[in-house]
This record gives structure tokens, C-alpha cells and sequence, in this order.
């Protein structure tokens, strides 16, 4: 039939393109080493980056909870899933950012699908920066909204698009690239905001938990309150190492939210286990410093030795350090040499990186010590290619 020759058409090209995608499957916890099939490896490419998705505190958090709450939550948050853990949780993560409130979601691109859809109606203005996430691009354009992409951290190209519209505006970055491991201009974007009656929306999946002395992440770094960025949003699959995403900002944002977004309405709450969960992540984010420190020390480390090597860091001051490959085919082979050598380091290539940007992704972990980033750097030297 004509569906199915359209699949496989598409299945052949992406092959032929070396875009093809498989997954790999794990037969442990996530952490600095995994098994896969019968042989162990190095795993450089979670975003686990403070060690603590298989933390034993953490999964005793989740037991307990699984003990006294059960498994499922049973409904949506509207409807009766709404649970002591769920409620104990958004009250921590408005506390920790120092926001009035928090929202949970069942993931960040529900979250982010579910905050655009309901913030923003025909007519008005969505102006985001080329590089973010898939979800605040599919977002701002299921929106709605006019939708603008502005050049990547290009401030002064996006005051002028904010300056030729009219009505309501809201800006929409990540707060660290999650492909590129670098940040957002945010007092800048601030500003510009400011001056001209916008929004400012920042998805910190890949700063929270890491970026700034608490770990609040990126708006911690830029010193930036609720009336700076009205919109935060972060996820807890990442430096947390649980599951879900919240949103924070002020009393009238989240229950505009509780009383319109789709994503939040229609779907069932996490399991209460898991909130749970992320209640022990935070406790240890917070009280443990160390987890940052060690992960900054590896991050510096990572890098002198890098460019030492010739290697061809990008701009990245984050746990996320790609080396640039440009080919896709290239970065495929050399994702499965590594993986050869037993280090797990995914080829990133187009659709989600744009065309001849095709490179790997390396992300660091506190979980990692000192000698297995060593590893890592001896075994890029010996296999990556030179002039
Ligand atoms: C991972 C990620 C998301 C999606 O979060 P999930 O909870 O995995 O759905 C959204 N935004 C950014 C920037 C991300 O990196």
C-alpha cells in the first residue's frame, strides 16, 4: 500500500544518509558504567550528571513511597492523583527557586507543548532562538502564535524582531543547549524582554541541578527572579536522575496553567513514587556540593587535556563537551570505534543537529572519576582522525 512504500522508502534513505537510529539496551542502572549485551562500558553520553539516577538514597526514597502510595497514581492531577508526594515536591522546587509556585508535568515536552499551547493564542508573538529543544520548537509552532526564530544567542537580532511587533510577546530559549552545552545570554535577553513588554521563557533542563553555586541552575548564574524570567522551566530526568518536569513562576502562571494546559489536564500523574524520588534528589543536590565541584574539576579537566590533544572542543563551559565532527557517516564510525574500545558516546546528526554539524555528544557526570575521563581522552586521541 502507499503508507507503507512511504515507510520504507524512508527507512532506506535514512540508512543510506547514515542517519539511522538504534537504540541500545541497558542491562543496569544508569551510572558511570553500563552493561550492554555482556560486556561493560564507559558511559559518557547520560545526562545523569550528578550520579544520581541509581543513587541508593534515592531508590530507598522510591520504596518507601512505593510501599505506602503504590505504584500508579491511579489519574490525572485534576481528576485524583494529585498525591501528599506530588504536593510535598512542586512545594520544594518553588522553595529551591525561589519561586512563589511550582507545577508538575509527566515530562518536560509535555510540559513545554502544555505551557506554549496555554500561554500563547493566534495573533500573538513567539520569538525563539534557533537552537532549542525539538519541544519548545514544536510548542511555540502547535501555539499558534507567530512564530520567529532568532539567530542563535543573537540578542541584537531579536530586539529588532521584538521591536516590530506588537501585542503579546514571549521569548523562549533553553537556558544551556542541549546539543551545543552552551548558555543563553539571559541578562541580556532580560533586558531586551524588559524593554519591550515581553515574556521570558528559559528551559533548564541541562542547567538545573548543576549550573550555579546552589544548583539552581542557569537564572541562579544570571542572578534572575520571577519578574525576570516569568517562566522557568526544568526537567527531573536530568541532574536529578528521577523523572518528570516542573515549571515555576508566579501564583497566576501556574494556575493559568492547572486550569488550561492540555498536557497537564489530559494525561495521569507520575507515580507518587517518583516524586518521591526527586524529593531525595534535591535533598542530595543540595547538601551534597561536592557532586558540582567534582563535576566542574572534571569539565576543566576534560577540556585543558582536549585541547591539548587538537580535539575540536566547542564553546562550552557545561557537562555537555561535543566535539565536532561535521559528517554524519564520520561521526557514526567513530561513535562505534569507541564503543569498540568500550566507551558509549552517541553520534548527534541531523534532523537534530543541522546539517555538516554532525559530531558526539561526550557528557560528563560526578559519577565519573578522574581516571575514567583519563580513559576517555587516551582513547579519543588514539582514534580520532588527523589532518
Ligand atoms: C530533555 C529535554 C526536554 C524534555 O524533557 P523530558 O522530560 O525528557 O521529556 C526538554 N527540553 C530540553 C532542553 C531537554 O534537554
Amino acid at each position: 500500500g502507499a503508507l507503507a512504500d512511504r515507510l520504507t522508502a524512508g527507512l532506506a534513505q535514512r540508512r543510506q544518509n547514515k542517519l539511522y537510529r538504534q537504540r541500545l539496551t541497558l542491562q543496569s542502572a544508569q551510572g558511570p558504567v553500563v552493561r550492554v549485551g555482556n560486556k561493560e562500558y564507559l558511559n559518557f553520553c547520560s545526562n545523569d550528571y550528578l550520579g544520581l539516577a541509581a543513587h541508593p538514597q534515592v531508590v530507598a526514597a522510591f520504596q518507601r513511597a512505593a510501599n505506602c502510595y503504590g505504584v500508579g497514581s491511579g489519574a490525572s492531577h485534576l481528576v485524583c492523583g494529585h498525591s501528599a508526594m506530588h504536593q510535598q515536591l512542586e512545594e520544594a522546587l518553588a522553595e529551591f527557586t525561589g519561586r512563589p509556585r511550582a507545577l508538575l508535568f509527566s515530562s518536560g515536552y509535555m510540559a513545554n507543548i502544555g505551557i506554549l499551547a496555554s500561554l500563547l493564542q493566534r495573533g500573538d508573538h513567539v520569538f525563539e532562538d534557533r537552537l532549542n529543544h525539538a519541544s519548545l520548537l514544536d510548542g511555540g509552532l502547535h501555539s499558534g502564535a507567530r512564530f520567529r526564530r532568532f539567530g542563535h544567542g543573537d540578542v541584537a537580532g531579536l530586539e529588532r524582531k521584538l521591536g516590530a511587533a506588537d501585542g503579546v510577546k514571549l521569548v523562549v530559549v533553553d537556558g544551556v543547549f542541549s546539543m551545543d552545552g552552551d548558555t543563553a545570554p539571559l541578562p541580556e535577553l532580560a533586558a531586551s524582554c524588559a524593554r519591550h513588554d515581553a515574556w521570558l521563557m528559559v528551559d533548564d533542563a541541562h542547567g538545573f541541578g548543576v549550573m550555579g553555586s546552589r544548583g539552581a541552575g542557569s537564572t541562579e548564574v544570571a542572578g534572575l527572579g520571577v519578574s525576570e524570567v516569568p517562566v522557568l522551566m526544568a526537567t527531573l530526568g536530568k541532574a536529578l536522575g528521577t523523572g518528570g518536569a516542573f515549571v515555576a513562576g508566579s501564583e497566576l502562571l501556574v494556575e493559568s496553567l492547572i486550569q488550561q494546559a492540555r498536557t497537564y489536564i489530559y494525561t495521569t500523574a507520575l507515580p507518587p513514587a517518583l516524586a518521591a524520588a526527586s524529593l531525595e534528589s534535591l535533598r542530595l543536590l543540595r547538601e551534597e556540593c561536592w557532586r558540582r565541584d567534582h563535576l566542574a574539576n572534571l569539565i576543566q579537566r576534560f577540556r585543558r587535556a582536549a585541547e591539548q590533544l587538537g580535539l575540536p572542543l566547542m564553546p562550552s563551559s557545561s557537562a555537555i563537551q561535543p566535539l565536532l565532527v561535521g559528517d554524519p557517516g564520520k561521526a557514526l564510525a567513530l561513535s562505534e570505534q569507541l564503543k569498540r574500545g568500550g566507551f558509549l558516546i552517541g553520534a548527534i546528526r541531523p534532523p537534530t543537529v543541522s546539517s555538516g554539524t554532525s559530531r558526539l555528544r561526550i557528557t560528563l557526570s560526578a559519577g565519573h572519576s578522574e581516571a575514567q575521563l583519563d580513559r576517555l581522552l587516551e582513547q579519543l586521541d588514539s582514534c580520532w582522525p588527523r589532518a
